[in-house]
């Protein structure tokens, strides 16, 4: 790993007075935040193409996906972010530690193609994050404070999206419920009948091809894949080439979840997918033993950077996350409980039943 000199880092002068130009999600434009020059950047897609998994995965790889990238790795937690600008000062999305002078080193990852610009900027996210806040009476109160603007962090997370057109063979058994009447003797002695619910089994095959397209999984391992879909969805087709000066003022990460790893887990989700669907077609009122084999073929990968809010803080020492979407707002979290207030909403319940339970009681009328 060969430490890189801070000076040599690319940046973004202002034409006008030479600062620092920052993507402003609002004007969706490189503003100087000293004379206002704004600076727009092409926002085509011509570039976001499909490329081959198995060509990436090949012995060889792909050698034009690949491209060298200054990383930073966060001292605490591992998680890495790419360096694109000078910065005196770096703080970790995932756990909030912070490096003076951060260290940076040079390595081989997968290039992104593509882009979704941040639409949300940090003033509406902690406005929705308060909204949402406020929102859970069962939060303890000083949890409030975390939504200072300093515990938001605005980072392109990365994303691998898979394309493949899956060819399955299924098995089963439907089955189809029928009644008959059963006869049956009660206690004296007498009959009764009723009825009672059989099934025929009938034995079932059936092909089921598909395709599936961009199905989006998280490349940073801080998040759980679980975590990655409760703020979707994303408009994929508002991506644009991948430019990295979209990432001027925010941070991005780097994939820790391998092309092939990610699409382990996209196979998955589609195997899911595809039994489901066989599933439906071998059903007549139920279905048992279903078996399917599914073939993948054509399988192509894209990776995209896309624009997140994340907020990690610890209470009481557990660790929670809030994420909001960059581009839609969309938000979730895992929120504490406050003890006290669950407690206190116990007791009002209880003395409220009581009350009620006495007034109940006063006024029956009295018997003669
Ligand atoms: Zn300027
Ligand atoms: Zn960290």
């Amino acid at each position: 790993m060969e430490n890189v000199q801070k000076d040599s880092l690319l940046l973004f002068p202002c034409p006008g007075c030479n600062a620092q130009l920052y993507f402003n999600p609002e004007h969706q434009k490189l503003e100087c935040k000293y004379c206002g020059t704004q600076v727009a950047i092409d926002q085509a897609s011509n570039q976001i193409r499909e490329k081959s998994l198995k060509q990436q995965l090949s012995v060889t790889g792909d050698p034009d996906a690949a491209i060298e990238q200054l990383v930073h790795k966060c001292e605490r937690c591992g998680s890495e972010s790419v360096f694109i600008s000078e910065t005196p000062t770096f703080t970790c999305s995932f756990c909030n530690f912070e490096v003076v002078n951060p260290v940076a080193y040079k390595t081989r990852i997968i290039q992104p193609s593509g882009i979704i610009p941040f639409k949300v900027d940090k003033e509406q996210s902690v406005t929705i994050f308060k909204k949402w806040l406020g929102k859970g009476w069962w939060a303890p109160g000083d949890l409030k404070e975390f939504a200072r603007q300093d515990a938001l962090h605005g980072t392109y997370l990365p994303f691998w999206t898979y394309d493949a057109q899956t060819f399955s063979e299924w098995t089963g058994e439907g089955g189809r419920h029928y009644y008959v009447t059963v006869e049956e003797r009660d206690s004296n002695g007498n009959t009764t009948t009723r009825q009672e619910q059989r099934t025929e089994w009938i034995y079932r095959s059936g092909t089921y091809n598909t395709t599936f397209d961009d199905l989006l999984i998280g490349g940073a391992d801080e998040l759980t894949q679980k975590e990655y879909e409760s703020i979707f969805p994303f408009q994929l087709e508002e991506l644009v080439n991948f430019d990295a000066r979209y990432l001027s003022g925010f941070s991005a990460d780097v994939y820790d979840i391998s092309v092939a790893d990610g699409y382990a887990k996209a196979e998955k989700i589609m195997e899911q997918e595809i039994y489901d669907a066989c599933v439906d077609e071998c059903r007549i009122d139920t279905y048992r033993n279903v078996q399917v084999s599914t073939s993948y073929e054509n399988q192509t990968y894209k990776h995209i950077l896309l624009p997140l809010w994340v907020c990690s803080y610890k209470y009481k020492s557990k660790q929670y996350h809030f994420l909001v979407n960059g581009q839609t707002g969309k938000i979730y979290g895992s929120k504490p409980v406050s003890t006290a207030k669950v407690v206190l909403t116990v007791i009002v319940v209880l003395i409220i039943i009581i009350v009620i339970y006495f007034l109940s009681q006063q006024q029956t009328p009295q018997q003669p």
